[in-house]
This record gives C-alpha cells, sequence and structure tokens, in this order.
C-alpha cells in the first residue's frame, strides 16, 4: 500500500479531480484541468486560507487585482532584470537542462556538498563546477556542455493591435507586486495602521524550464499570497508569528506534521533583500518539494516602487510622528501545490479484511476540505424522493452527492474514495410501512471510522456543519 505518484494521478483522472488539459487534442503539455471534484476540492482550499488570513485574522484585507500590470512594475520588482533560470544545452543529444538543476542532482548522487547553496553560485561558478566535475548530461551521459545563458521566466504577450517592443506587457509571475502597488491605496481606504496585511489570491505565470510531477510545477498556476507590513524592527517577530500561523493552518486542515518541514535558509541562499525565509517543506512521493515560502523582505518592494514610480510609498506613524517605509513579511503559498498536497496526504489504502484481500481507497481529508460534504443513498430506489428531498434540503448548505446505483457497500466505496466524510442513508424506516410508523431518521456513516449512527433528519445540517468546523 505504497503512495504512489502513478496511483493519485490514476485517482484524480479516474474520479474526476484532475484530467490533462486541452486533451482531445492530445494535450497541451503540464497543462491541467480541474474537474468537478477538483474544483470543489481547490476551492475548499482557498475558503480556508481566505478565512483564517482575511475573515477571521483581524490584521488582515484581501484584494484582487489585474493580471496584466504596467511593465514598469517588473523592471521595479526586479523580474525583468532578473527572474530568470539558467539554462544549458547539450550538444550531443540536444536536450536542454537547468545547470542549478543538474549540479544539484549531481551532487545529491555523489554525496557532494557545495561550499554553498546552489542558488548562491554565479554563472560562471556553475559552469567552472560542471567543467571540473566533468559532469555528464542525465539524458546521454556525454559531457558537451553550451555555455549557460540565463532565460527569462515571464510570459510574454501584447496589449492592443500592434505586436511591437512598446506594447508588450507580462503575466504575472506572482501575485505580490498587485499587492505592494495597491499598498497606499489599501492603507488609506481602510484607514488601517501598522502592522497590517493584505491578502490575494489568484493565477500567476511563469515560464518554467522543467514543469512537472503533476500540478506540481505548472506554467500556469494559483498563488495564495499574503505581505503583511511592520515596523523596521519588528519583522523578525512578525516573521515568526507567520510561520507559526502558517504552520497551524495546515496542521488544521489535517496534515501530518510528519509530512512535513520547515527549512530555514542559510545566510548564503537568502536573497539580497531578506533577512530571514523559511520554507515549508512536503514529502511529496518523488521527494521533498516547497509548498510555501516565508520571507522577511524588509523594504526592498516598496523602495524599490517608491524609486521607479516616483510615487510616496511611506507610511506616516502618528505616534512617532515619523514617516517610513514599512518592512514586509510574505508567506507565499501555491493552491494547486498545496491542494497536491492535502490529496496526497489524505490518501490511504486500508486493509479492511485481510483475509478476503479487502482493501479500501480513502481520502481522509479534512471535512471542510473534502469535495462532498456527505453523500444521500437510498437504500432502495423507492425511496427515491425522499433521499432526494433531503439531499434538496442538505444542498442549500453544502455540497451534497447523491447516489443510487449499486449496492450500499459499493456506494459507500465510491464516497471513501473522493473523501466524502459522511454518507447518509435513507431506509424504509425512515419514511414508514404499512406496519411500521416512520422514525423520521437516517442512518449516517463516518468515512475514516465506518461507525454509523441513527440520527433525526431535521439534525443532519447542525452534526455537518459542527464536524466541518476548523
Ligand atoms: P520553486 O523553487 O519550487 O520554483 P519558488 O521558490 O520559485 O518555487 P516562490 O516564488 O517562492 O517559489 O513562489 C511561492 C509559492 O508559489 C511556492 O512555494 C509554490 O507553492 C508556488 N509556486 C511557485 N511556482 C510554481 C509553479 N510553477 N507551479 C505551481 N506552484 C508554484
Amino acid at each position: 500500500t505504497e503512495k504512489t505518484m502513478e496511483k493519485i494521478v490514476a485517482l484524480c483522472k479516474g474520479r474526476g479531480f484532475v484530467f490533462a488539459g486541452s486533451e482531445i487534442y492530445g494535450g497541451l503539455a503540464n497543462t491541467w484541468d480541474y474537474g468537478p471534484l477538483g474544483v470543489e476540492l481547490k476551492n475548499n482550499v482557498k475558503k480556508a486560507w481566505w478565512k483564517k488570513f482575511v475573515q477571521e485574522n483581524h490584521y488582515n484585507v484581501g484584494l484582487d487585482a489585474a493580471i496584466l500590470m504596467n511593465p514598469q512594475v517588473w523592471v521595479a520588482s526586479g523580474h525583468v532584470g532578473g527572474f530568470s533560470d539558467p539554462l544549458m544545452d547539450c550538444k550531443e543529444c540536444k536536450e536542454r537542462f537547468r545547470a542549478d538543476k543538474v549540479i544539484e542532482d549531481w551532487c545529491a548522487e555523489h554525496d557532494f556538498t557545495l561550499p554553498k547553496p546552489v542558488d548562491a553560485l554565479s554563472q560562471a561558478e556553475m559552469k567552472a563546477f560542471v567543467d571540473e566535475h566533468q559532469i555528464p548530461c542525465p539524458s546521454c551521459g556525454k559531457h558537451n556542455w553550451t555555455d549557460i545563458r540565463q532565460f527569462n521566466l515571464m510570459f510574454k504577450t501584447f496589449q492592443g493591435v500592434t505586436e511591437d517592443a512598446k506594447n508588450t506587457v507580462y503575466l504575472r509571475p506572482e501575485t505580490a507586486q498587485g499587492i505592494f502597488v495597491n499598498f497606499q491605496n489599501v492603507q488609506r481606504t481602510t484607514r488601517k495602521k501598522l502592522p497590517f496585511g493584505v491578502c490575494q489570491v489568484g493565477k500567476s505565470f511563469r515560464n518554467e524550464i522543467t514543469p512537472g510531477n503533476f500540478t506540481f510545477r505548472t506554467r500556469e498556476f494559483e498563488q495564495m499570497e499574503l505581505e503583511f507590513f511592520c515596523q523596521p524592527g519588528t519583522e523578525l517577530e512578525w516573521f515568526n508569528y507567520w510561520k507559526q500561523f502558517c504552520h497551524q493552518w495546515l496542521l488544521d486542515l489535517g496534515m501530518k506534521d510528519e509530512n512535513l518541514r520547515l527549512r530555514d535558509h542559510d545566510p548564503e541562499e537568502l536573497s539580497h533583500y531578506s533577512n530571514a525565509t523559511t520554507d515549508f517543506e512536503f514529502v511529496f512521493p518523488f521527494g521533498w518539494g516547497e509548498l510555501w515560502g516565508v520571507a522577511s523582505r524588509t523594504n526592498f518592494d516598496l523602495t524599490q516602487h517608491q524609486n521607479t514610480s516616483g510615487k510616496d510609498m511611506t507610511y506616516f506613524d502618528q505616534e512617532k510622528n515619523e514617516h517610513y517605509i514599512p518592512y514586509v513579511i510574505e508567506p507565499s503559498l501555491g493552491a494547486d501545490r498545496v491542494t497536491l498536497a492535502f490529496l496526497i496526504d489524505a490518501y490511504d489504502e486500508e486493509v479492511v479484511d485481510a483475509a478476503k484481500n479487502d482493501v479500501r481507497t480513502v481520502l481522509r481529508l479534512h471535512p471542510a476540505l473534502a469535495p462532498f460534504k456527505c453523500a444521500v443513498l437510498p437504500l432502495s430506489k423507492k425511496l427515491g424522493d425522499k433521499a432526494m428531498e433531503i439531499r434538496d434540503m442538505l444542498a442549500k448548505d453544502f455540497m451534497v452527492d447523491y447516489d443510487e446505483a449499486g449496492s450500499i457497500g459499493k456506494r459507500y466505496r465510491r464516497q471513501d474514495e473522493i473523501g466524502t466524510p459522511f454518507c447518509v442513508t435513507v431506509d424504509f424506516q425512515t419514511v414508514g410501512t404499512d406496519t411500521e410508523e416512520a422514525d423520521h431518521c437516517v442512518t449516517v456513516r463516518d468515512r475514516d471510522t465506518m461507525e454509523q449512527v441513527r440520527m433525526p433528519i431535521s439534525e443532519l445540517k447542525a452534526y455537518l456543519a459542527e464536524k466541518m468546523a476548523f
């Protein structure tokens, strides 16, 4: 009962979580479409983030900025000049690779520790390292590399009818800049005092060189970002606060702590503007991968925008009676990536009866994340009207499935596999028969324990609501 990506991908395709994009045309590499269950799951993840980060958190407010922004934004942010990957081609087999990844993989394979993290190596240092160790092409095994060159990861397009340089716009590679450029708008309209934060969920685009591992790394993805503005000098306190807050969010939604690790960046690995960064990593079947980057970014971003736009980005601190540019803490989470992590974390194959070789697949998703909160199952098709009435009543408040096909055991298993936490079975007692009075109750089966309780229909809503709370 090993968790493999094959099993996860097969379940996703087979049950309607995730389909290959543009499938009928042979697909488009590394694009994925969320099916009826996947859209519910991902929406629930985003709702859970918004609930804890915006609705319940009195420091923070929300924002939904445009994907297309004035190109100057990307000059200020450093993305036009710097947002690139070091590429090299194998002259023998013509395969293209990210030099940093080739080096990283080679070091892992040879138990070689670099004097500094690979991200901190210059292009020339990478080239020298590859040559010194005669690192072979992972594809053909030869050592005959081109020079390393930088490839900008931003997607370019044109605004309007003329396709020339002055009409070039970029698809945003992160949601963060939409927040920075609105810093004054948000502060003025909300009259928030420091510290306060601005949250945004939205699509980002990166022309990744090596996308892959299903939805882990794609060129179009969604981010959930918070930019938390605070007084200079308080940033490390707030950094720790948000680190802990983010960790708790994952745990509250049922993610197992043993599948997580918080990796602090070494001083050499830190970006030049950051004085603390921690990556939250999750152990995917293909290895540890970053889920959430939490970074203390000093006043770098707002200062860049002040310098580039010429607009004042300072905050007036009434208590101190001074103007300054706030410091910022940025927890940045990939919606698709964390959705995949929740799926993997929840995936279980449980031996129900070893003698009979009976194994059930269960997605042990937190009820708040589960696509359906319950499934209404009439024991007989004759009970369809009553069952549908209950379905309709519950559907006012929750996503509810309805299934009357097949044996009840098979229907339970189908719901287990898609993570539905409760099955509500309607039987003849519910509606009464010629000889028996209706008890107006249903049987509620728990996905995880498989235990069943009988409860009045009138109590169902409150029962489900309580189970979904987090
Ligand atoms: P990586 O090292 O994996 O490329 P990154 O350090 O470039 O990630 P950030 O720029 O910090 O990532 O982005 C913040 C978060 O956005 C990541 O932790 C991840 O969850 C998500 N993310 C980034 N790039 C992608 C992508 N190509 N596909 C899916 N999610 C992504």
